[in-house]
């Protein structure tokens, strides 16, 4: 593949910006001005295929609908959003295998997603479903709006910020890329009591993800190896990589990346999210343009070797 992020960026070029568009192409969602009073309107899409992104045979339908729509809303959370409403399309395949009929794997699909709807009280809008010859194919369109006057980007990062993440990183793959909880409640504390000045959900890993902050906000960076945390998962995965490396690389974690001044760092360091969910600092952003990591007292480049989606 020739890369999915270059193929976006020569897209992203291709379009103009418009009247319409705070916030276009190239970050978790897309800011959209509606109406007289331009209310911010926050709009993501992301389409699952069947043997990319999940593994039909082998799952029950309901967590592939779930984590079809968790992915959207975790790019919402990752704005500093609150979801509204959402729309989803099924391409289904003819005669859907162990799951039975394509309308049956369609029901199961979608009590999937109404269950994690209603959890955070997103409103199913409608969709549509056609059929063919060709794998399961589901994409969900997610409506949103920004928590505080104007959403969190990916260009916000300044020199001297500290860089945070929820939860715990690396081994998603053994079960919780299908079972993650997108973290809505925790952008929303974070954006209420705090000056987030940038935000990315991690879908490749902290080495692709963090890039993209750097890029979009022309700065650096520096990670520090013993401040990442690692979920047990990534010690359990077997392979080549180091559970630092499946923390730092794996991608499909869902927990957002972020980054707040110096003294808003302390606060956050000693008050814990009412959720319950960890939050650690695990570096800084400095000037210039690369990631650095430091382990063991080396520093070294942390290059991008997270995942572009293939399974
Ligand atoms: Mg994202």
């Amino acid at each position: 593949m020739a890369g999915e992020f270059e193929l976006i960026d020569r897209l992203r070029q291709q379009v103009q910006s418009h009247p319409n568009l705070r916030l276009g192409i190239g970050d978790d969602a897309a800011e959209v001005l509606f109406g007289k009073n331009k209310t911010p309107v926050l709009v993501t899409v992301d389409m699952l295929m069947d043997q990319v992104h999940f593994d039909l045979a082998n799952t029950d339908p309901r967590l592939i609908g779930r984590k079809a729509l968790a992915v959207n809303l975790s790019d919402i959370a990752a704005m500093g959003g609150e979801a509204i409403a959402i729309v989803v399309s099924y391409a289904l395949p003819k005669g859907a295998g162990d799951h039975g009929t394509g309308d049956q794997l369609a029901e199961q699909l979608h009590q999937g997603i109404v269950e994690l709807a209603e959890q955070h009280q997103v409103a199913v809008a409608g969709g549509d479903t056609n059929s063919w010859k060709g794998p399961l194919v589901i994409s969900i369109t997610a409506l949103g709006q920004p928590v505080g006057p104007k959403a969190i980007e990916r260009s916000g990062a300044r020199v001297g910020d500290l860089i945070f993440v929820t939860g715990e990183l690396g081994g998603s793959l053994a079960g919780r890329h299908l079972t993650f909880t997108p973290r809505l409640k925790e952008a929303r504390e974070l954006v209420n009591n705090y000056d987030v000045h940038a935000m990315i959900d991690l879908s490749d890993g902290i080495s692709s993800d963090l890039q993209h902050i750097l890029r979009e906000s022309e700065v650096g960076a520096v990670l520090h190896a013993e401040q990442i945390p690692i979920h047990s998962d990534a010690r359990r995965s077997s392979g080549d990589r180091s559970p630092l490396e499946h923390a730092l690389h794996d991608g499909e974690d869902f927990e957002v990346l972020f980054t707040v001044s110096p003294e808003d760092a302390v606060r956050l360091t000693s008050h814990p999210l009412l959720t319950g969910t960890r939050v650690t600092q695990i570096g800084e952003i400095t000037a210039g343009s690369e990631p650095f990591l430091i382990d063991q007292g080396e520093r070294r480049l942390l290059t991008r070797s997270g995942w572009e989606h293939s399974l």
